[in-house]
């Protein structure tokens, strides 16, 4: 018999609107011994029922909602749910000639704690609750009826996993290993993604869009690239006619990608048009403005600074304090493309803190476009959640 979870008195109000996380607060009793990851019927107080969720009896989400529907989650559900994803996100393949997308955003995809990016034939998956990891082998089976030539592999090795008392693991789930490099293409550039040792599940997806909005601004500029990982942004100035990129990041082997990726589409890269410098960019910051060197265009798209409310006030400080500096050593009239991948840091709290940081430099400073994240990172309306990354291209004068 499958166990139930009753909620307590008026904690069924977010349900109703769809959010698929029921919180360890809300739940009055549990019928049944379910184990971690067992997919329980859940009923409000009244006896009502509401959906169909994964149990997680370590994590403060106590259950993440599968379905509203009375169905089995089973082979097909998934299949039905990779299906409706992959349709989402055709238009998106065709238009920017895409072969590394995000197949399916966990949560926003109505898959919670799964998340999984295609890169060519290899689908990568994250699996971040225990409802995703007690599911994993008919998820693999799922994504080989719709994949079926695809080799898949689990990157599962982050810390997260902990909240909902899983260990980190990483390794071939069917198929072949990924060799190290991976070559996709997005907008006309082909970038190299490492899966097995890259960051997340080899490559940031997520910034496809930006990327290719940020071109327009480098034509014959002089572009320094803050945090560049293995080239993204840089690779799109190349393309877009930079005169020089910068690419600056603290990890050797992404420097190294970012340099292969600049040779294997070709980009000349002789006579320093690209450079790529193992740095600091909080140091190196102070010491281009130090320096007095200055640049057209800054583009600033740094890791995720906060991971917990506790420690967003600090992340405000970081941003403040880079997104200040870019502003000082632009040239008048130069483009500074800021990003913020913290969840926590709302856009209007960020469009704060670059007004602050504009006041810090002593400039003047015009918002003129908004990012987002890309169209293959959905945002489901009943979980806002979802919307994480946002940027800004500013004119410093
Ligand atoms: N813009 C990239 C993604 C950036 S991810 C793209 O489009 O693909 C963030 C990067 O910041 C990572 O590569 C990480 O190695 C780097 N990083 C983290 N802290 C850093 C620091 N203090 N200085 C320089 N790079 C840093």
């Amino acid at each position: 018999m499958t166990a139930s979870i009753y909620l307590a008195k008026g904690r069924d109000k977010s349900l109703r609107r769809k959010h698929p996380w029921i919180f360890s607060r809300g739940v009055e009793r549990i019928e049944g011994s379910p184990q971690s990851g067992e997919t329980v019927d859940v009923f409000a107080q009244n006896g009502q029922w509401l959906a169909k969720a994964a149990y997680s009896p370590s994590s403060q989400i106590r259950a993440r909602v599968w379905s509203f529907e009375k169905e089995e989650i089973n082979k097909d559900f998934f299949v039905k749910r990779i299906q409706q994803a992959q349709l989402l996100r055709e238009e998106i393949i065709e238009r920017d000639g895409v072969t590394g997308y995000r197949l399916i955003a966990a949560e926003s995809d109505g898959l919670p704690g799964i998340t999984i990016d295609r890169y060519q034939n290899f689908l990568v998956c994250q699996l971040l609750s225990a409802g995703a990891e007690c599911q994993k082998q008919v998820l693999v089976e799922a994504l080989l009826e719709c994949f079926p030539n695809s080799n898949i592999y689990e990157r599962s090795d982050v810390s997260v996993r902990k909240k909902e008392g899983l260990k980190e693991t990483m390794g071939v789930l069917h198929g072949e290993e990924p060799p190290e490099s991976v070559i996709i293409e997005e907008n006309g550039v082909k970038i190299s993604v490492d899966i097995k040792g890259g960051h997340k599940t080899g490559f940031y997806l997520d910034q496809r869009d930006s990327r290719q909005q940020s071109v327009k601004y480098v034509k014959d500029k002089e572009v320094l690239n803050c945090f560049s990982y293995t080239g993204g942004f840089g690779l799109y100035a190349l393309k877009g006619g930079a005169k020089r990129v910068i690419n600056a990041d603290v990890s050797q082997p992404a420097l190294d990608t970012a340099k292969h990726n600049a040779e294997i589409n070709g980009f000349d890269i002789s006579k320093k048009r690209a450079v790529f410098l193992n740095a600091d960019v909080f140091k190196l910051l102070r010491e281009y403005r130090d320096q007095g060197t200055k640049f057209d265009v800054v583009i600033m798209d740094p890791p995720k600074f906060a991971e917990s409310k506790a420690q967003l006030n600090g992340a405000c400080r970081g941003y403040k304090d880079i997104n200040m500096l870019a502003m000082q050593i632009l040239k008048p009239g130069g483009t500074l493309l800021t990003y913020s991948c913290s969840g926590l840091m709302e856009q209007s709290l960020f469009q704060k803190i670059l007004s602050d940081a504009a006041l810090d430099a002593n400039r003047s400073v015009k918002f003129i476009e908004r990012f987002e994240q890309a169209a293959d990172h959905p945002v489901d309306t009943a979980y806002p959640e979802g919307f994480y990354l946002k940027g800004f291209a500013c004119k410093v004068l």
